[in-house]
């Protein structure tokens, strides 16, 4: 017997690999050729000097970032896992706190609540966006909640008006991580300018890129001010003389960026609004041409919403679909496509399980409180849990492809859901997960 599926010895649908993810041109190679021609590549000092806010790229890309997202401060660091920790830390959140997240997210969304010895809670996500559950979220809420942080995820907006009214009614900070979602809207306001702090990323997968970087956002004074001094040696700019109202985790890094980072920045960010076009326009199409599809459900967008697609991810419904997520995957992998199976969600990793952050005692688990309070057992997000089991995702539907390779995906899909009897013959390997960044 023959078959058709290339994982079965037959043809493969799409035969040359995927090109890099490149956003730069030559306006990018002109801005990094001005910042080595001046040979001034950072201007950070941590002190009581014009320095200690950086150099002349730095302010202007921060100028830019705040007038395009419509803020009073936009703060660069030199990644978004950088601006969570600030963010966190600006918030005054220590140890014992506990901070709300949902467990489909990147390591560094909770790893920033650990540096500062709080206590991360995972409460379960929406089927449809993703995005953080009302419900969980409510019940989630303890008298040692200090703050929430929503993850506009995969590109789409968490439902913000209810996690702020939430969030208002028990005196909690709003921390929105925007990683994955420059420029995605809900109800007119942009993703990460809702809360009290926002955050976005520069790293080389994201919509815009400057190798490795990151920019949080805030409305609020103080909060800047104190983003400003973590992300520069707080305590020695304190020494000297750079002003703050509470010495509350005033322990500095360097979070700084470059002058080379910031300038290819301020051109990234110009680029924005033509690449998420240009994504849109991919996304629809495949969206188009997959809909009526038996068994898929692809992806939603809350009314009132606009979604920038960083990951197209889509839900197999296991009545439908005679394989799992893992084996559609490698399938379609086999095919010459680029997709993950489902998301893990972050409190089955080894360091929630064990508890080992700090030493070998269970700090911060312990740190004021018992051990065993908040859960990581399995079960604790059971919707995240079982898309694990059925979504599917690929990042590759974005410039600089074209309609040519959406329709790759589309024959390819074509091919492998049409030929139910053969999927069958391939054996769920298990153990694979997406990353998320
Ligand atoms: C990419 C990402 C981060 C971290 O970004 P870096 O700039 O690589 O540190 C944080 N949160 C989410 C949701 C991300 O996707």
């Amino acid at each position: 017997m023959t078959y058709a599926l290339a994982i079965l010895g037959g043809k493969k649908t799409r035969t040359k690999p995927y090109p890099p993810h490149v956003t730069t041109d030559e306006r990018d190679w002109r801005a990094a050729q001005r910042v080595l021609e001046r040979g001034i590549l950072s201007a950070f000092e941590g002190a009581n000097t014009p320095a200690f806010l950086g150099g002349s790229e730095v302010n202007a890309l921060e100028a830019e970032w705040a007038e395009r997202f419509g803020v009073r401060h936009a703060v660069s660091v030199n990644s978004a896992t950088s601006g969570l920790m600030a963010a966190v830390g600006a918030a005054g959140i220590g140890p014992g706190d506990e901070v709300i997240l949902p467990p489909w997210t990147m390591t560094a969304t909770a790893a920033a609540v650990l540096v500062y010895n709080a206590i991360p809670v995972f409460c379960d996500i929406t089927e449809d966006t993703f995005t953080l559950d009302l419900e969980a979220f409510r019940r989630a809420v303890t008298p040692r909640t200090r703050a929430v942080i929503p993850v506009h995820l995969f590109g789409h907006p968490a439902d913000m008006d209810p996690i702020l009214e939430i969030a208002r009614t028990h005196g909690l900070a709003v921390i929105e991580d925007a990683a994955q979602s420059p420029g995605a809207m809900d109800h007119g306001r942009l993703a990460g300018t809702m809360g009290d702090l926002g955050i976005f990323s520069l790293n080389c997968n994201k919509h815009i890129q400057c190798g490795e970087g990151g920019v949080v956002v805030t409305n609020d004074d103080e909060l800047a001010n104190r983003l400003r001094l973590i992300r520069n040696h707080a305590e020695a700019a304190v020494a000297t003389g750079v002003p703050v109202k509470s010495l509350v985790n005033m322990l500095g890094w360097n979070y700084r960026m470059t002058e080379l980072e910031a300038a290819i920045a301020r051109v990234q960010l110009r680029k924005l609004d033509r690449l998420l076009d240009a994504r849109l326009a991919l996304v629809d199409y495949l969206t188009r041409r997959l809909s009526g599809f038996p068994g898929l459900t692809l992806p939603s967008v809350r009314p009132g919403c606009t979604h920038v697609y960083y990951r197209y991810v889509v839900t197999l419904d296991p009545l439908i679909i005679p394989a799992s997520a893992e084996v559609i995957a490698r399938v379609l992998n086999a095919e010459g496509l680029h997709f993950y199976p489902g998301f893990q969600p972050l409190y089955l990793q080894p360091l929630y399980q064990q508890r080992i952050v700090y030493g070998d005692k269970g700090c911060p688990f312990t740190c004021g409180r018992s051990r065993d309070q908040v859960s990581y057992e399995p079960g604790i997000c059971p919707i995240a849990e079982r898309l694990q089991q059925e979504v599917i995702s690929t990042e590759v539907v974005r410039p600089p492809l074209s309609r040519s390779d959406v329709d790759e995906i589309v024959e390819a899909f074509e091919k492998v859901f049409s030929r139910p009897q053969e999927l069958l013959q391939v054996q769920d390997e298990g153990g694979r997960h997406a990353e998320y960044d």
